[in-house]
């Protein structure tokens, strides 16, 4: 259709979204409030960006930060380290430090996202398996709720060390879990298993709701910071924030017993950790403004997506279903031809380690693979499920969106 034709409907989509605009206002507006007043608390100055070499003694901007993020979080103690190299590092140094020789891992929200595979259970590779962790899984019923019949069970003849939440829906056709349906669930948990540590996988999930697991009851909950948390601006790193018995345990892991969180410099400074910080309400609402729109606009285009149209999002991530290869990989091919870095750039289905179907991936993004910049991925094979993510402006996604219509529609 004509691009003036898709702006006019672009402007219908963005009426009926009216209602899930402003409940993400009031969102971010407490979220900013939250991290605004943790600012204050902990007195951030200009000598809290400075960088730091060597052993790192003494580095008042990284235990800041630190402090800060628990602030936020609502809980005793963090790890935020540019020396986390991603989310699935940190998850590892969290599993890792909490579970031993003998102890197991039941995750009831269903299969952990795909990288964690194999450090739960490869095999040979120092996995957790390979030392002796044992695993349980629960899926999530066919409603998209937790399966407690079958939680109750497992968690009764595991006595899990560990009990896994995953907040997002990664790369399964779901809803991600809102933060009243983890508080629930942590209640129940609680009560057959009382001596279980709950840990979250928060990725995609920070700031899209007033609340953060750990304020419902979640020992622990991970991050990236080229995630959500990251604000857009963070350039690499991620996060762990949970209770002091927990985050002593993981410290360990991170850089060696005994010395703990005592050690590890930065020189380059930390100036876009606490920006970053600071933005990402913001720029989270606008990711999720994107991602509502989308919405309405593949419902225009006759495509399901998850969450539904009319719905809240409680993760960064649009599901888009097409009916065909050539659909899904143009898509993604027009997510990087509107993007701000190597717009110029055609992705193709690609081979990756580890996937058996090729790949096809838009990532034009500032910072190496952040999904909290608007980017796109998906599997080559049925049923051709596009997962579209982020968006640092509100209008960047809008731009985007009108010229897809306009080109798809
Ligand atoms: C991104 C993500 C991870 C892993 O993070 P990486 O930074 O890509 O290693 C883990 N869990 C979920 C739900 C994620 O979205």
């Amino acid at each position: 259709m004509e691009y003036s034709e898709a702006q006019k409907i672009i402007e219908e989509c963005e009426k009926k979204a009216n209602k899930e605009f402003t409940a993400l206002n009031e969102i971010a507006l407490e979220n900013q409030k939250r991290v605004l007043d943790a600012f204050r608390r902990h007195k951030i100055s200009a000598m809290h960006f400075h960088g730091t070499t060597g052993y790192g003694y003494d580095d008042v901007g990284r235990d800041t930060l630190a402090k800060l993020f628990a602030d936020v979080f609502g809980t005793e103690s963090a790890i935020v380290s540019p020396l986390i190299a991603n989310g699935t590092h940190a998850l590892s140094l969290a599993l890792f430090g909490l579970l031993s020789r003998g102890d197991t891992i039941v995750s009831i929200a269903g299969k952990p996202y795909d990288t964690l595979d194999e450090v739960i259970n490869g095999e040979n590779i120092g996995s957790l398996k390979d030392i002796g962790v044992g695993y349980g899984q629960v899926d999530m019923t066919e409603e998209g709720e937790f399966d407690k019949k079958c939680i109750k069970t497992l968690l009764m003849e595991k006595k899990p060390k560990v009990v896994f939440i995953q907040r997002s829906k990664g790369y399964l056709w779901r809803d991600a879990l809102s933060v009243e349906k983890i508080a629930e669930i942590i209640c129940f948990v609680r009560e057959i298993s009382p001596f279980s540590y709950i840990v979250v996988d928060n990725c995609y999930g920070e700031f899209t709701e007033k609340k953060e697991p750990t304020h419902v009851g979640a020992d622990v909950c991970i991050g990236s910071l080229i995630k959500n948390a990251g604000g857009g601006i963070a350039p690499t790193g991620a996060y762990i924030c949970g209770k002091n018995e927990c985050i002593d345990m993981i410290a360990r892991r991170f850089t060696a017993p005994s010395l703990g969180l005592e050690v590890g410099s930065y020189l380059s400074g930390y100036l876009p950790f606490y920006q970053g910080l600071f933005l990402a309400p913001s720029t989270v609402k606008n990711a999720l403004m994107g991602n509502v729109l989308s919405g309405y606009v593949f419902e225009k285009l006759g495509f399901e997506t998850m969450p539904k149209p009319g719905s809240m999002p409680y993760d960064i991530i649009k599901s888009i279903r097409f009916n065909t290869a050539e659909q899904l990989v143009s898509f993604v091919q027009r997510i990087q031809k509107l993007s701000p870095v190597d717009s110029y750039v055609t992705p193709e289905p690609w081979d990756m380690p580890g996937y058996t179907h090729p790949v096809v991936m838009a990532a034009g993004t500032f910072v190496q693979g952040a999904s909290l910049e608007l980017s796109a991925d998906g599997t080559v094979r049925e049923p051709f499920v596009a997962y579209m993510q982020g968006g640092l402006t509100y209008e960047h996604c809008k731009l985007a969106l009108t010229e897809i219509l306009a080109e798809m529609g």
